[in-house]
């Protein structure tokens, strides 16, 4: 008997300690509404994705996000040295030929600037309106656009390729969001692409392959928390305590 009262006594115990904690969960949405990000953005994400077609296995899907990624740390003083360390667009896996779509209404501004890098072919289109610029990039042939030719959100306007030219190597979109008329800023596509980003991480290559700053560790770990980025600025993410451990 005194074993079932202190059993029953525990799970009294038990019960009561998992309501509080409901309770002291319940509180802190009201501070998490008014995150600085979402602030930033003002909750606006007039973009579309890029590809007509549902992500899949047959399709797309997200190879790299935007950021504080491993792969960018990695190569924060190479590939990725003139956008401070980190990977400045959202990389989508996809069979080279994969028709791409305009995310916003736009204008076409460059074709094949080599300069924006991601060779071997890319496109710019500027979108005034919403004082933003896109960048496709890794394109498999030269865009048939022409600057100052107008684009709908949703026409195709290119094929995906991959960045070593063979389409086999790693085929992907990489794409970018940039400031307007600057476009030296690259900004988060996650925040400004309406897209079911979580779900989207669960598949593909990318997984949770954001790098570990132990020193403050929360830094930039998820998809929606990652700094925008400026051509020519100084690299961001040379952490004293990084994990997974520098090359
Ligand atoms: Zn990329």
């Amino acid at each position: 008997m005194k074993t079932l009262l202190s059993l029953t006594t525990s799970l009294g115990l038990l019960l009561a300690l998992l309501f509080s904690a409901n309770v002291s969960q319940a509180a802190p949405p009201q501070t998490a509404s008014s995150a600085p990000a979402q602030q930033e953005q003002d909750g606006q994400r007039p973009f579309i994705l890029p590809f007509a077609e549902p992500p899949g296995p047959d399709t797309w899907l997200l190879g790299q996000a935007y950021g504080n990624t491993v792969g960018a740390y990695f190569n924060r003083n190479t590939t990725y040295r003139y956008s401070q360390g980190i990977h400045f667009g959202v990389d989508l896996t996809a069979p080279c030929g994969t028709e791409i779509v305009a995310i916003a209404d736009g204008v076409v501004a460059l074709v094949d600037a080599t300069a924006y890098g991601s060779l071997p072919h890319n496109l710019i289109v500027d979108h005034p309106q919403l004082g933003y610029a896109t960048l496709y990039g890794h394109l498999l042939e030269r865009p048939d656009l022409t600057p100052g030719q107008e684009v709908k959100q949703g026409e195709v306007i290119a094929l995906s390729g991959d960045p070593e030219d063979t389409c086999f190597g790693r085929p992907h979109l990489h794409l970018e969001i940039r400031d307007y008329p600057g476009r030296a800023w690259k900004y988060n596509p996650v925040n400004l692409i309406d897209a079911d980003w979580d779900n989207l991480a669960l598949v593909g290559s990318f997984r949770s392959g954001f790098e570990r700053d132990l020193d403050d560790p929360r830094k930039w770990q998820h998809l929606d928390d990652q700094p925008p980025a400026v051509t020519g600025g100084a690299i961001i993410n040379n952490f004293a305590n990084p994990w997974p451990r520098a090359r």
